[in-house]
């Protein structure tokens, strides 16, 4: 008898993320600037926004991310309390609109956004967003003293993510790769994989050492190593449960109603996916791997 009412909630949450952007009350949200090291800062505005990394320095300002359109003001507000520099450079760590929708406005200042190849193949060519500097599997900037390493992880929260690494700041942004204490997104329908997420976890602690400050796509600001082991550790065991019940017969909704995360589920409720929602992505990738 709970099969319906458990239809009926997969569909209610499947309703409530596709409608995420547009109930976000934007006018509320303040943006939190947090200094990492000298001429780097996160923009943080909430777990629905990707977190912003700043780059600024006499070459003038590096982005990383670019959150939904409408945080554009804020965004710009943020900017000119730290620098007055023109911003020369945006690179997105993958296509999802709380990363990429304020492209379009900082493009119109002159901002060259940059991406990989397959993020902008997967994006409308109507699109307003668009980056016009691709690479294939690494690109390196000099800008403001820096080395600045934009590397592409085998497809893993999609199949068009970059991650991109401070080298002399030993800062590393790693977009939705599995590193903050929440349940991620997966890009299911847009190349991600829960085995990509858990190999570029993984491979994040080979570029990076356990000094490194670990820029998260969503809340943080700051996280290490112990964090990403920790979501590997979940990952690894969802993945287990949810494999072994699509291998016993089980439909999604069963799955969904056993509960796979329950003892994960305590520290992870801060971001903007739902337990039942994480559980569905898991679902739906290995499902389809599995036939
Ligand atoms: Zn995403």
């Amino acid at each position: 008898m709970r099969t319906p009412i458990t239809k009926q909630l997969l569909l209610l949450a499947a309703m409530l993320s596709i409608a995420c952007a547009q109930n976000i009350d934007f006018a509320s949200i303040k943006i939190q600037t947090v200094k990492i090291s000298d001429g780097l800062y996160v923009l943080m505005g909430g777990p629905a926004q990707g977190n912003i990394l700043v780059s600024t320095g006499p070459d003038g300002i590096f982005l990383v991310d670019s959150m939904y359109a409408p945080m554009h003001q804020k965004i710009m507000d943020a900017l000119n309390a730290i620098s007055r520099q023109p911003i020369r450079y945006l690179v997105n760590t993958h296509l999802h609109g709380d990363h990429t929708a304020g492209n379009e406005a900082m493009a119109k200042l002159g901002a060259v956004i940059i991406s990989h190849e397959n993020m902008r193949k997967r994006m409308p060519p109507a699109s307003r967003d668009l980056p016009v500097l691709t690479y294939t599997d690494s690109i390196t900037l000099h800008f403001n003293g820096e080395e600045i390493y934009i590397y592409h992880p085998e497809p893993a929260h999609t199949d068009g993510d970059s991650i991109i690494y401070f080298r002399h700041a030993n800062v590393m942004h790693v977009g939705d790769v599995p590193s903050s204490l929440r349940y991620p997104n997966i890009g299911v329908n847009e190349g991600g994989a829960v085995d990509g997420m858990i190999a570029a976890a993984r491979q994040v602690m080979k570029v990076a050492n356990p000094e490194t400050k670990i820029i998260p796509g969503h809340l943080g600001p700051v996280v290490g190593f112990k964090e990403i082991e920790q979501q590997l550790e979940m990952f690894q065991a969802v993945r287990e449960r949810v494999l072994t019940a699509i291998r016993a017969g089980k439909t999604v909704e069963q799955v969904v109603a056993s509960k796979p995360t329950a003892d994960f589920d305590a520290p992870r409720l801060g971001g903007a996916i739902t337990p039942d929602r994480f559980v569905t992505l898991v679902y739906t990738d290995l499902a389809k791997r599995a036939r």
